[in-house]
This record gives C-alpha cells, structure tokens and sequence, in this order.
C-alpha cells in the first residue's frame, strides 16, 4: 500500500535566491499538509551519506558541495499517493525537461542546483525523514 507521506528538502539555491515561501505555498495549495519542518544546513558527512547511493556517479563531489553550501529547508509532508504526486508536482531532475509549473521548472537553477529534493519511494521517505527528524518533531 502507498504511504501517505514523504520527505522533501528546499536546496540551498533556492533558499538562497529567496523561494522558500513560494514554494512552500505551492506545496501546500497542491495538497500536501506539513507535518515536520525545519532550517538547517547539512555537514559534508550528512550529504554524503544522505546521497550515498550516488558515491560513484562523476556528479557525487559537486553534489555534495552544493548541498552542503547553504541553509536548507527539510520537511516531511502528508498526502495520498504523497511520494509519486510529489515527485510529479517537483517536476525532472533537469530542470530543462521539467514540465510547465512544476517547482523545477519555476525555481531550479541547474541540472545540479535543482531548487528542490522528494523522496523516490516509501522505504527512501522514511529513511530520510528520520534522519532529518525525532519522533517528537513528527507530527
Ligand atoms: N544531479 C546532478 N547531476 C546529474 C544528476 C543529478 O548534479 O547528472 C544532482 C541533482 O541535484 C539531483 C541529485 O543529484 O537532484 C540526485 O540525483 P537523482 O538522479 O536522484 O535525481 P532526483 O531524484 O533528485 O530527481
Ligand atoms: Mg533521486
């Protein structure tokens, strides 16, 4: 069965450039309900680790120095059907393919510096919500 959450981060070009309040109005007015958020930036061992399923990909190195160069908004958000509607809403991985009106589209920088992160599967929301948020920051 789909669960009905999912994990998103707002990427440090984005946050930089000034979007965090747009974009979390766009998730919002499509559904999604916050349940955890916060500000905060991630250590290089954080990015590593959070992207470690990239480790031997030519992109990993800058990766993790973009993610790591700024403040980031992390949330867990709630919906049915959350990580594939998502996932549509945040629009392709290049921003140049992504469709009209999808956060990528509107807000993305780069291939690389891509304004925003959902969780690809069920297994990979939970994981990366609990490492970005306790229990007690759940709601
Ligand atoms: N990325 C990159 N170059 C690439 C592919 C990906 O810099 O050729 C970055 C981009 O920030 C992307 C992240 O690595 O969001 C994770 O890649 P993935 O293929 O998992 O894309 P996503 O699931 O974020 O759409
Ligand atoms: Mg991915």
């Amino acid at each position: 069965m789909a669960s009905n959450r999912t994990f998103t981060m707002i990427k440090p070009d984005a946050v930089r450039n000034g979007h965090i309040g747009a974009i979390l109005e766009q998730i919002t007015v499509s559904g999604f309900k916050i349940v955890a958020l916060k500000m905060t930036q991630l250590t290089i061992k954080d990015a590593e680790s959070f992207y470690a399923i990239h480790k031997e990909r030519p992109f990993y190195g800058e990766l993790v120095a973009y993610m790591t160069s700024g403040a980031i908004v992390a949330a867990i958000l709630e919906k049915e059907n959350a990580v594939e509607d998502f996932r549509t809403l945040v629009g392709a991985t290049n921003p140049e393919d992504a469709a009209e009106g999808t956060i990528r589209k509107k807000y993305a920088t780069s291939l690389t510096e891509n304004a925003i992160h959902g969780s690809d599967s069920d297994d990979n929301a939970a994981i990366e919500s609990a490492f970005h948020f306790s229990f007690r920051e759940q709601f």
